[in-house]
């Protein structure tokens, strides 16, 4: 039976992108392919083991007691779970649920059929670490690009990955004013002057925020 790390299912408010403000259930999955500087993913240290009909029976019953019809599968990066593509086929079985957000650092494919794709939404945050590089597989289900902008991102890096896009939906692109860890606890004043100036320079790109760490909720 395949088994996915999961380090908690919580009930919150999307902080982020295009959905800011909305109450989702959360799941965070444990663990990640990559390492990048800024993460805060090692604060959470543990998973535990959860089959995929125990985790969409409980996210089922989460949806039926809140009454929500948003779920973001989140991490760590969730796409490296066994067993993602049958969890999210399953989900959408579901037929309350309006929206499955994926939030996903891009490097890992994805790879379903289902009548009501449509409601995968992808969240890509592409990272520095993989030269902002996304697998083709994902571009399907993009809905929203989120860039934190550290000292080498540039407009160009930016430009490489819109041009491979495939699709014609359109695709918001968030440009994410970098977090200090949770010592400083706050934004970080060089990636917040240069993510303000990014997005006078070019209209199509917006400027991000993470409500969540101002509301200081998970
Ligand atoms: S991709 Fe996300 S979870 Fe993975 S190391 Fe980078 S910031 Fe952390």
């Amino acid at each position: 039976m395949t088994k996915m790390t999961v380090s908690k299912i919580f009930e919150s408010i999307q902080g982020e992108g295009a959905w800011l403000g909305v109450p989702a259930i959360f799941v965070r999955f444990h663990g990640c392919n990559l390492a990048c500087d800024f993460c805060d993913e090692n604060k959470h240290e543990f998973g535990q083991e959860v089959s995929v009909n125990n985790l969409v029976n409980e996210l089922v019953r989460r949806m039926e007691r809140t009454g929500w019809r948003h779920i973001v599968l989140t991490g760590g990066e969730p796409l490296i779970q066994p067993g993602i593509a049958e969890v999210v086929e399953k989900l959408l079985n579901y037929d309350p649920l309006e929206i499955l957000q994926i939030e996903t650092n891009g490097t890992t494919g994805l790879r379903f059929e289902h009548p009501y794709h449509y409601k995968a939404w992808a969240s890509c945050s592409p990272k520095e670490v993989n030269e902002w590089k996304i697998h083709d597989e994902l571009y399907r289900y993009i809905k929203e690009l989120k860039y934190v902008v550290t000292e080498k991102l540039t407009a160009e890096n930016i430009y490489d990955v819109i041009k491979d896009f495939r699709h014609e939906h359109y695709v918001n692109i968030w440009l994410q004013p970098m977090w200090l860890p949770a010592t400083q606890n706050r934004v970080d004043l060089n990636s917040l002057v240069k993510a303000i100036k990014m997005t006078k320079e070019d209209n199509t790109f917006r400027l991000g925020f993470q409500a969540h760490k101002y509301w200081n909720i998970e």
